[in-house]
């Protein structure tokens, strides 16, 4: 099993796409902003909204697997039966 944690690898990409920028400026101008959002969970919108706000020019795409998201933000709630599922 490997021992690189999501911020490891986040911190490894991010730092390698940005240095191999560097010897491209020119490229790097005229390229279309996009970024890729793994995971459609409160972390990853959160993130896409963000960066849209930060800056609308960015194509922010989100990919998600599931078809529809079950918060698990105030799920007891539905265990004692004080919300549905559906809520
Ligand atoms: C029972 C329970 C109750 C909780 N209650 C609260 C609460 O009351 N308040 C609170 O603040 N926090 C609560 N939390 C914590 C909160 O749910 C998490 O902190 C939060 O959901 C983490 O957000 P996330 O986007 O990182 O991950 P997630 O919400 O897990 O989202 C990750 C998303 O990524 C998708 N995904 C994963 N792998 C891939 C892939 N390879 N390709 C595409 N999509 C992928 C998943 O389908 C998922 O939709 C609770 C957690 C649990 C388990």
């Amino acid at each position: 099993m490997s021992n690189i944690t999501r911020r490891h690898f986040l911190t490894i990409t991010a730092g390698t796409a940005a240095a191999s920028m560097v010897g491209f400026p020119f490229i790097a101008q005229a390229a279309k902003k996009q970024v890729v959002v793994i995971g459609g969970g409160s972390g990853g919108a959160i993130a896409a909204k963000y960066l849209r706000m930060a800056d609308p020019t960015i194509e922010v795409t989100i990919v998600e697997q599931n078809k529809h998201y079950y918060t698990c933000f105030m799920s007891n709630e539905v265990l004692s039966g004080e919300r549905t599922i559906d809520h």
